[in-house]
């Protein structure tokens, strides 16, 4: 399987997108804005959306996605989250007042849109790709997700401060290839980190000494604009015994 990024960035600005990974051809982790870059044609061909939490800059393209594809599909788009965070969903964005509730359109029997809840470690697979929830730690509930296909994996933390759960799940995956994990702000702002529940480059250095698979390549997402040097040159002093690399847009990974 393929992992394409279509946005990396904690923000927006000239060529930066937030949050959202193509699977494939059918399924996105996350949706930010990031799912511009798809064409009408490659958004018609997206039949699942895992979602980390409920933060607009991870979830701004579904209400869009399903508004401009939904009636060009036969089937309704799979909306997979934890079940507080589709209660968010619920509440405060298909609420008829952000946005109508394509669960019921064009009506309740064949919607547009669906949702489906996913617990911490339980498996959805589809077409033998294997995708969990793994344990995150953030202001809002939220996870992050382990990709599997068999050959190889990745994991994405998606937005998290420090959390020991996560580091227990992911030194256990065997066939590890990537992580990606987010380093939100630089050390300037790790009030800031701690308050929001993100990480900094001296959080990060701290949440690495506990990663335990030395092989694995390693990723940094959700940079913020403006910072993304510093928060790397930060993220080089502070870390050792390896070198995190920053996540591109339209970056591949193949597992
Ligand atoms: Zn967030
Ligand atoms: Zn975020």
């Amino acid at each position: 399987m393929k992992l394409r990024v279509l946005g990396c960035s904690g923000g927006i600005g000239g060529n930066l997108r937030t949050t959202s990974f193509l699977l494939d051809h059918d399924v996105l982790i996350d949706a930010g804005t990031g799912v511009g870059e798809l064409s009408l044609a490659e958004l018609v061909m997206i039949d699942h959306v895992f979602v980390t939490h409920s933060h607009l800059d991870h979830i701004a393209s579904i209400p869009f996605m399903v508004d401009s594809a939904g009636f060009m599909r036969d089937s309704p788009l799979t909306v997979y989250a934890s079940e507080e965070t589709l209660d968010i969903l619920k509440q405060h964005v298909f609420n008829w007042k952000i946005w109508p509730d394509f669960a019921e359109i064009p009506n309740a029997r064949q919607p547009y849109m669906r949702y489906r809840s996913i617990g911490l470690g339980e498996t959805v697979v589809l077409n033998g790709r294997k995708i969990t929830p793994v344990p995150a730690n953030h202001v809002v509930p939220a996870v992050g997700y382990h990709l599997d296909s068999g050959k190889a994996s990745l994991v994405f933390s998606g937005d998290t401060t420090t959390n020991d759960a996560l580091w227990k799940v992911v030194n256990k995956i065997e066939n590890l290839r990537y992580l990606i994990i987010e380093t939100a702000f630089s050390n300037s702002e790790k009030d800031l980190a701690v308050l929001s529940k993100h990480l900094c480059p001296s959080m990060l250095a701290t949440e690495l000494v506990k990663f335990k698979r030395r092989e694995t390549e390693v990723f940094i997402t959700h940079l913020k604009p403006g910072e993304l040097e510093l928060t790397m040159q930060e993220i080089e002093e502070c870390v050792s015994g390896m070198i995190p690399k920053m996540l591109l847009n339209n970056q591949e990974f193949d597992l």
